[in-house]
């Protein structure tokens, strides 16, 4: 995976520390933040997303403005030839997507060779966490969702090909996945969003 094209590249993008990274964007009316994995490697971002959570090559995390915010402070499907981050079906507008650099080959019950790490989370929950107070998005089950709860009200929740089930689980597990994985993850992602708003 090092052959990565330029828009897959983190140097390709504003960037930075993830330790020290705050908000420095254009204000405008976002009412949700969605969080997603990329189901890639740990290193290639995607512009699919507002920002990436993502691994330097010298190993530090770093996040990385992938797409401008400002392309979905609007109703996208009015104006659909427009750009915008197409990050979650059916809910782009008004709304950021924020995703982890991993899982690529990912199954429920084997995270594959690039898993989530505690680091890796911790650092999704800090972007979200600083996105909603720069916004003003209550952290809420209404406002702050995976992508995989939004696929359990859409009807699209699964791990076959034309479904997705990111974010609902936070470390592999041999039983089968359940729509209310989706729930509790989705309910601890905002806890330590919460926490880190403290
Ligand atoms: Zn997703």
């Amino acid at each position: 995976m090092n052959d990565r094209k330029p828009e897959n590249r983190i140097e390709t993008y504003p960037h930075w520390d993830l330790a020290t990274w705050r908000p420095d964007l254009p204000t405008g009316r976002i009412e949700r933040i969605y969080t997603h994995w990329s189901a890639h490697d740990y290193g290639s971002v995607f512009p699919a997303y507002h920002f990436c959570v993502a691994t330097a090559d010298d190993g530090r995390l770093v996040v990385v403005n992938t797409h401008d915010v400002c392309e979905n402070m609007r109703n996208v499907y009015e104006g659909p030839e427009q750009p915008y981050a197409a990050h979650t079906r059916g809910r782009n507008s008004f709304a950021l997507g924020i995703s982890i650099m991993a899982m690529h080959g990912a199954t429920p019950d084997d995270f594959g060779p690039y898993p989530l790490t505690e680091a890796l989370i911790d650092g999704l929950c800090l972007v979200g966490a600083r996105l909603a107070a720069y916004y003003d998005v209550p952290i809420d089950a209404e406002h702050v969702m995976s992508h995989a709860e939004a696929a359990v009200i859409d009807g699209y929740f699964g791990s076959a090909e034309e479904e997705r089930w990111d974010i609902a689980r936070l470390r592999a597990e041999t039983r089968s996945l359940v729509p209310q994985d989706a729930i509790d993850v989705g309910e601890e992602l905002r806890t330590r969003m919460r926490r880190m708003t403290e």
